[in-house]
């Protein structure tokens, strides 16, 4: 296959070029911010760094009272094996753009960047905007986009709305927006107490016939089933160990583990008071939670266009259809944002490539991107 650089004069390539030149696997920002920074400057932002425990973080805004934040990454998973052009680089390939991060989600901030580009030539002075970008999106997002929320908080400065530029779509960039996210948390449960001989203990007193039942109860448990737009919280048990093994002595530990995906009609205190109620009061037990992640569902204001409609119409105007809301697929830093009141959206290219090899986007999905962000721009 014949590989062709991309243009160096197609303007709307120049950020996205220049972004996927640097390898910025997480949590590095390898320069990307910097970059931003430099051009938003010029642009009339005002520019913040953030760095927080090795994490890079930026915050830029316009003058005026915070509208409409877009919020973002710029780090990447590792490249990894197998790519057919070098991942560390913008590539032009059969209608196709290349380069690791080019979805998730270094082409949604160049797509933004161009479209306020062209709104602010257009005579849009775009009051209150920013842009929030973090290096820390893919690895455990301790540093990043939940310190800059609290930062903008503590300054009076939280924008009512949030777009994450997150690759959301499924064929055609804006066809599928998120609107929410269910949340996320491992649990381990541990039992412990004496080991004893099959020949004399009863069944009822075996640790590992008790922790199957209490796997068998956390299995039925009944949870909420959501909303219309949002999917209910699931239990999964995922893992039951009980140290080593002899054929006629029953163990002296058994743990439990288990994940739980949630909505936001329950919470995680809430399900660790559910789950410790289930454990028999003459067990000995530790119950651990790991990976934490807050669910959240943005609820629109009512005032009409609300971030919502508005989002939907700049939505039509660049794709011809209104997309579909949804509310599934991982974690995403919208909670950060929703948690302190924000209305979030997650608006960004098509997924289908994302963190595997040969990333890629069609090129006309990228540029519809910028054509719908510039549009939602020139609505505010
Ligand atoms: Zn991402």
């Amino acid at each position: 296959m014949k590989l062709q650089k991309a243009p160096q004069a197609a303007p709307e390539l120049v950020h996205l070029e220049a972004l996927l030149g640097k390898a910025s696997v997480t949590p590095l920002d390898a320069g990307c911010q910097p970059y931003l920074a430099e051009r938003l400057e010029e642009l009339g932002f005002i520019v913040e760094r953030l760095p927080c425990q090795g994490v890079d973080n930026l915050i830029a805004r316009r003058p005026g009272v915070p509208s409409l934040a877009f919020a973002g990454h710029t780090d990447v998973v590792p490249a990894g094996q197998h790519w057919q052009v070098p991942p560390f680089q913008l590539s032009e390939l059969g209608g196709y753009l290349y380069g690791r991060g080019i979805a998730d989600m270094k082409g949604g901030i160049a797509a933004f960047l161009v479209a306020v580009e062209r709104a602010l030539a257009t005579g849009h002075e775009l009051p209150g905007l920013m842009l929030l970008l973090t290096s820390d999106e893919e690895g455990e997002a301790e540093f990043g986009s939940r310190v800059m929320a609290q930062h903008l908080k503590t300054q009076g400065l939280l924008p009512p709305w949030v777009l994450v530029g997150e690759p959301t779509a499924r064929s055609h960039s804006g066809d599928t927006l998120r609107v929410g996210r269910r949340g996320a948390v491992s649990g381990t449960l541990r039992l412990s107490g004496r080991a004893g001989h099959v020949a004399y203990l009863p069944p009822t007193a075996n640790l590992l016939h008790r922790a199957l039942a209490l796997g068998q109860q956390l299995a039925a448990l009944e949870w909420d089933s959501g909303a219309p737009d949002f999917p209910g919280t699931v239990l999964h048990v995922t893992g039951l160990e009980h140290g080593d093994w002899l054929d006629n002595v029953t163990p002296s530990s058994a743990t439990l583990r288990f994940n739980l995906r949630y909505s936001h009609k329950t919470s995680k205190d809430a399900i660790d008071q559910r789950i410790r109620a289930l454990v028999p009061g003459d067990l000995d037990f530790q119950l651990d939670w790991d990976r934490p992640c807050e669910p959240y569902f943005s609820l629109f204001g009512e005032a009409q266009p609300n971030f919502l409609t508005r989002v939907e119409r700049a939505v039509f105007k660049g794709l011809g259809q209104f997309p579909v809301l949804s509310t599934a697929g991982g974690a995403s830093d919208g909670r950060f944002f929703s948690a302190l009141g924000c209305e979030v959206i997650e608006l960004g290219l098509p997924n289908a490539s994302i963190h595997q090899a040969n990333e890629r986007v069609e090129k006309g999905e990228y540029l519809r991107l910028i054509d719908i962000y510039q549009a939602l721009l020139e609505s505010l």
